[in-house]
C-alpha cells in the first residue's frame, strides 16, 4: 500500500498508542462483558461504573427492559429502512408527541442519534449567509453540524455572554443579512457547568431577530422540574427557539430529537434533515425505551431526588478530599488534572483499585486542561459511593492530584517562567483556571 498522508499519520498514532498501552495507562475502549448499571465486568474483574451517562440508572429497569422487548417483538429487531420512506413506525409518532409535551415544544422530531440531529439539524436550519455563535466547549457534533452548514461560525468564551454580546453586535453591524443563531448546551458534557440561559436569552432584547437553539444531552431527565431539562429549570422554555436532546444519557438508549414551536420549519427540516433522510430509523425497541423512560421519570420523582443526594454526597467527599472539583451543578463532577499523563495514570491507579473513570483530554477538554469526569447515578449505593471516595481519598495524594498539589506545582511553574523573564519577581501566582474559564 502506498504512503499516502494518513498512512503516515496513522503509524505515528500506533507508534504512540503503543507507546501508552506499555506503560499501562491506556484508558480508552475497554471491553465491558456485563454491566450492573453501577458496576460493570472488564477482563473479569467488577468495577464500580462512575463514568456513565445513564443518570438515573434506567438502562437496567425491568420494566424498561420488557417495553423494549415487547416493541421487538412488534416491529422486529430493526426499521428496514429510513423513516421517509419504509421505516417510519407509530411509535416513532408516539415517541415525538410524548417527547414534546415532556419539554413543552409543539413539535419534536426523532433522528437516529443525538449526533445526527446536531449534524443534519443545524446543516439544515442555516445557510453560508446566516451567523452562528458557539460556545467554544459545545459539542462536537454542534460544530460538525455547523461546519457543514457552511454558515459563518463565530465560537465566544465557553459560558461568557459577554463576549457572546460584544460578537454579535460586530457580526450584525460586518453582515446585517441572514439570520443569526446561538448555539449552547444546557449541561456541558465535560465540566457538568450549566449555561447561563438567562443572560444569553437576555440578548434577544437587543438583537430580536437572535434564534437560540439548546443542546439539552445532558440536561434532559436531569434538570428542571421533574428532569425536563435546562431551558425549564431557568423558565426559559418560551424563548428556547429550539431544544435538542438525546436518548443516550438519561433516556437509557440511542437516538435524539429536536423540539420546537415552529411547525412549519420542523416539518422542513424532516423532510430535509439529511441524517434523518438517509439513515434508517430508530429501532422500535430505542423508542419503546424512551417512551417507557418518560413514563417512569414522572412516575417517579424520587429518582431524580436520589440522583441529587448521590451527587451532593460525592461531591461533598471531593471537597473533603481536597479534590480540584467544580460546585457539582449537575452530576458530572470532573475532577481537575490538568496535564494529561497525569490523568492517564491516576485514571489507571483507579481502574487497578476498582472503579472504573476515565480521563477526559484534549480536544474533548481544552488543551492542558485533562480532567477525570466522573458522573453519578440515581442507582448507586452509599457503600459504593463510600468505597469510590475511599480508594479516591488514598489514591490522590500519592498521585498529587489534590487542589493545594497542583496549585503548588502551578506556582512553582510561574515561579520559574518568572524568574527567567524577571530578575526580582513578585510572589508567585497560585490557584487552578478552571477549563474554559
Ligand atoms: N450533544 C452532547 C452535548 C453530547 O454530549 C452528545 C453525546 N456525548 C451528543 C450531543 C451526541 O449524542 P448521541 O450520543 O445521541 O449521538
Amino acid at each position: 500500500m502506498p504512503d499516502w498522508p494518513l498512512k503516515v499519520k496513522s503509524k505515528s498514532f500506533s507508534h504512540y498508542i503503543q507507546g501508552v498501552k506499555e506503560q499501562g495507562i491506556y484508558p480508552y475502549f475497554r471491553p465491558i462483558s456485563r454491566s450492573w448499571g453501577t458496576e460493570v465486568e472488564v477482563a473479569g474483574r467488577r468495577l464500580i461504573m462512575i463514568g456513565s451517562n445513564d443518570y438515573l440508572g434506567l438502562s437496567q429497569e425491568p420494566r424498561i427492559m420488557e417495553a423494549a422487548q415487547e416493541a421487538m417483538r412488534r416491529w422486529g429487531t430493526g426499521p428496514g429502512g429510513s423513516r421517509f420512506l419504509s421505516g417510519n413506525l407509530t411509535l416513532h409518532e408516539e415517541l415525538e408527541a410524548a417527547l414534546a409535551a415532556f419539554v413543552d415544544k409543539k413539535k419534536a422530531i426523532v433522528h437516529v442519534t443525538g449526533f445526527s440531529v446536531n449534524l443534519g439539524a443545524i446543516a439544515c436550519l442555516l445557510t453560508s449567509q446566516d451567523t452562528i455563535l458557539c460556545d467554544r466547549e459545545n459539542h462536537a457534533s454542534i460544530f460538525e453540524g455547523c461546519r457543514a452548514s457552511r454558515a459563518r461560525m463565530i465560537p465566544f468564551h465557553h459560558n461568557d455572554p459577554r463576549d457572546a454580546a460584544r460578537k454579535l453586535t460586530a457580526a450584525r453591524e460586518k453582515h446585517p443579512q441572514g439570520a443569526r443563531f446561538l448555539i449552547t448546551e444546557g449541561v456541558f458534557s465535560m465540566s457538568g457547568d450549566l449555561s447561563p440561559l438567562p443572560q444569553l436569552v437576555e440578548l434577544k432584547r437587543r438583537h430580536p431577530e437572535l434564534l437560540i437553539y439548546l443542546d439539552d444531552a445532558h440536561g434532559l431527565g436531569v434538570t428542571g422540574r421533574g428532569g425536563r431539562g435546562t431551558a425549564n429549570q431557568f423558565g426559559l422554555t418560551r424563548k428556547i427557539d429550539f431544544i435538542m436532546g438525546t436518548f443516550s444519557k438519561a433516556l437509557a438508549s440511542i437516538g435524539g430529537f429536536i423540539a420546537g414551536d415552529d411547525e412549519e420549519v420542523l416539518e422542513y427540516l424532516r423532510h430535509h434533515s439529511k441524517t434523518l433522510i438517509f439513515s434508517a430509523g430508530l429501532p422500535a425497541s430505542c423508542a419503546a425505551t424512551v417512551l417507557a423512560c418518560l413514563k417512569v421519570i414522572q412516575e417517579e420523582p424520587e429518582r431524580l431526588a436520589h440522583l441529587w443526594e448521590n451527587t451532593r454526597k460525592a461531591h461533598a467527599g471531593y471537597r473533603e478530599i481536597g479534590l480540584a472539583c467544580g460546585d457539582a451543578q449537575s452530576p458530572i463532577l470532573p475532577i481537575y488534572i490538568g496535564s494529561t499523563e497525569k490523568a492517564a495514570s491516576f485514571a489507571a491507579d483507579l481502574f487497578h483499585h476498582g472503579i472504573f473513570a476515565l480521563p477526559a483530554v484534549f480536544p474533548a477538554v481544552p488543551q492542558g486542561q485533562a480532567v477525570i469526569r466522573t458522573a453519578y447515578m440515581s442507582t448507586h449505593q452509599d457503600r459504593q459511593i463510600d468505597r469510590v471516595l475511599e480508594v479516591l481519598a488514598r489514591l490522590a495524594p500519592q498521585h498529587r492530584v489534590r487542589a493545594a498539589d497542583l496549585a503548588e506545582e502551578e506556582a512553582l511553574r510561574g515561579t520559574e517562567k518568572l524568574a527567567v523573564s524577571n530578575p526580582d519577581p513578585p510572589d508567585p501566582p497560585v490557584g487552578l483556571t478552571r477549563p474554559g474559564s
